[in-house]
């Protein structure tokens, strides 16, 4: 875990990320296809994903509220602080979103994290390995104790599969601000009924640097151009099993 190092963020960087390196994992031909040469379909904006960005603008709303005022917000203030967060959207979108707003900031609200004071919002980083490895993120909260991802989803989250991410943030903690966070988590809050599924870690160093090994070894196979397929199960659900000549799934 020597030579990391932060970078600008604004960079136009090639990084790695969680989720591509797990693509990767699964089969390392159809990371070539996804990320190298773009051959995925194009990106189209679902109402979920929608609904998670403008979530993330009421939370970023309050949170930066709270760091400016140095207050608790009162009923009041929440109401404005919906409307300031969902004004991007249309007002048909505003009302299908509105209530699930309210859930979830009465639910975030009663959550013992709601209490520390933040300390940076929506704060993105770039970070560097002594190899090259570059790894991108944006940190959703962080406290004097923590630092904290937003989800908006309608399942509930998986501890096994979230926690490399809650190491990646950890690591990033670590290295803005010296030492590591006491906790790492993730605040799930679930649809419809904005209910909070809270999975946090208390981040042990030896484990973050398991997780940082396991992505320099995917960036060392990716520098050398190893793309071998990976036949499997997961050549039903891959956007390039009709083209693929290593394809377990039948021709259409
Ligand atoms: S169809 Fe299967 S082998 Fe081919 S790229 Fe997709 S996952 Fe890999």
């Amino acid at each position: 875990m020597t030579g990391w190092k932060l970078r600008d963020p604004h960079e136009k960087a090639k990084y790695l990320s969680i989720s591509s390196a797990k693509v990767y994992g699964q089969c390392p031909l159809s990371w070539k296809k996804q990320y190298l040469e773009k051959g995925g379909p194009a990106f189209v904006q679902t109402p979920a994903m929608l609904l998670g960005s403008a979530m993330h603008e009421v939370m970023q709303c309050l949170n930066k509220w709270r760091v400016q005022s140095g207050a608790f917000p009162t009923g009041d203030d929440l109401g404005l602080l919906i409307e300031r967060g969902l004004r991007q959207l249309t007002p048909a979108q505003r009302l299908l979103h509105m209530t699930f707003s309210q859930k979830c900031l009465h639910q975030y609200l009663n959550h013992p994290v709601s209490i520390e004071q933040p300390v940076f919002v929506e704060k993105p980083f770039l970070m560097e390995s002594g190899s090259g490895l570059m790894l991108y993120g944006i940190i959703d909260l962080s406290t004097p104790t923590g630092v904290w991802d937003y989800k908006f989803t309608s399942s509930r989250a998986s501890a096994t599969e979230y926690t490399p991410q809650l190491h990646l943030y950890s690591w990033a903690y670590h290295l803005i601000t010296g030492q590591f966070p006491e906790h790492s988590g993730l605040l799930n809050f679930l649809k419809p009924t904005g209910n909070l599924q809270e999975i946090s870690i208390t981040p042990d160093p030896k484990n973050v640097g398991q997780t940082l090994d396991k992505l320099e070894e995917v960036h060392a196979k990716i520098q050398e151009r190893q793309f071998d397929p990976k036949p499997g199960s997961n050549c039903k659900q891959c956007n390039f099993a009709d083209t693929c000549e290593a394809s377990t799934t039948p021709k259409t």
